[in-house]
């Protein structure tokens, strides 16, 4: 309920009342919005998609909704269908931030116009970028482990290489981590970063750096509630679960309850309902001919490696067991049965 605008549905969308025959190309025409998402896998691409669906279709548009798997080749063939299906403006959360560019290109070519959903596409003139201040993301998980763990031995996790939030997130995270280390009261015994964001992944690479170290270790920097599980289950394996800080991010609900019974320590929480419907909003916005320059909310600007690119960043926060009842039940991100409850 952070967000203000409640704009009235502008109707000029009550037209079925046109006498023409087939081919007209009047305003009551809907426009049509793709949006592609590398993922279903973590808990946040379901209310992603649910979001901007209902959004976009209250403000009259017609939603194609696509989700690759992790995999990039099945994300750019999806990308490449709803271009051929007409839409009007594509909406890119990318799999891999790189070779995501040659998907802008293509959308162009076509006359589309593209939205950077969540992680930024780089390299490439892409119109806009929603997402959260993700170095701030980092930051607030650095600083929180590091207030607790000022001293000791460091495990430090970061997401997907092919992710920029995944770089993002770590950067924040290491202007409170460095300079320890640099001063030597921490020591960063393994450093690693977690392909795709699997965790699976992340519980192996545990297993390892556990074994490779002795079981010695006082704090574990984990970039997202996901890699937290299997990173978590690697400690429980040990003994250690609950022993040794852990951090989070996306207030998944097994989070939100390893944070409840101690074995998990913060999470991030990105209300990625805002943040899917303000994509949304602006994406019809796009369709119906407004420029990037005229859209209210743009608040930054991010170096994507070749351009500017115009920027909406909202706000994270941290949730611990002291605020995670005001935040996340008193908002409606969860229920108080599904936090507290026995199943
Ligand atoms: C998102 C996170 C998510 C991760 C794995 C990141 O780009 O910002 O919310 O946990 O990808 O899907």
């Amino acid at each position: 309920a952070g967000c203000a605008s409640n704009q009235p549905a502008s109707s000029s969308n009550d037209a079925n009342t046109n006498v023409s025959n087939g081919s007209n190309d009047n305003k009551s025409d809907k426009v049509k919005i793709g949006l592609s998402l590398p993922t279903l896998r973590e808990e946040r691409y379901p209310r992603d998609r649910e979001a901007f669906t209902q959004k976009a279709e209250l403000l009259g548009a017609e939603v194609l909704v696509q989700a690759a798997n992790n995999d990039e080749n099945l994300q750019s063939n999806q990308v490449e269908n709803l271009l051929t299906q007409g839409i009007d403006v594509l909406v890119l959360d990318p799999q891999n931030a790189d070779s995501a560019a040659s998907l802008v290109d293509e959308a162009h070519k076509a006359g589309v116009k593209v939205i950077s959903y969540d992680r930024l596409i780089k390299n490439t003139d892409v119109d806009l970028y929603i997402s959260f201040d993700n170095e701030k993301v980092g930051e607030l998980q650095g600083e929180f482990l590091t207030n607790l763990v000022p001293k000791g031995i460091y495990y430090v996790f970061a997401g997907a290489p092919t992710d920029n939030n995944a770089t993002l997130f770590k950067q924040g995270a290491m202007k409170y981590i460095q300079p320890l280390a640099d001063k030597g009261d921490i020591k960063i015994a393994y450093n690693q970063a977690i392909k795709d964001w699997q965790p699976e992944e992340a519980m192996k690479l545990m297993e390892n750096a556990l074994t490779a170290n002795d079981n010695e270790v006082d704090a574990v920097l984990a970039p997202n509630d996901g890699t937290a599980g299997g990173i978590i289950q690697a400690l429980a394996a040990q003994g250690l679960a609950g022993k040794v800080p852990v951090t989070g991010q996306d207030a998944e609900l097994a989070a939100i309850k390893r944070i409840v019974a101690g074995t998990q320590s913060m999470t991030i929480f990105k209300d990625v309902r805002a943040e899917a419907e303000k994509a949304a909003e602006l994406a019809v916005q796009m369709a119906q001919g407004k420029e990037v320059s005229e859209l209210a909310d743009v608040n930054g600007k991010t170096d994507n490696g070749k351009i500017e690119v115009p920027s909406v960043l909202l706000t994270p926060v941290v949730i611990t067991k002291d605020n995670l009842d005001k935040e996340l039940i008193e908002s409606g991100w969860f229920t108080k049965e599904q936090v507290y409850g026995s199943n």
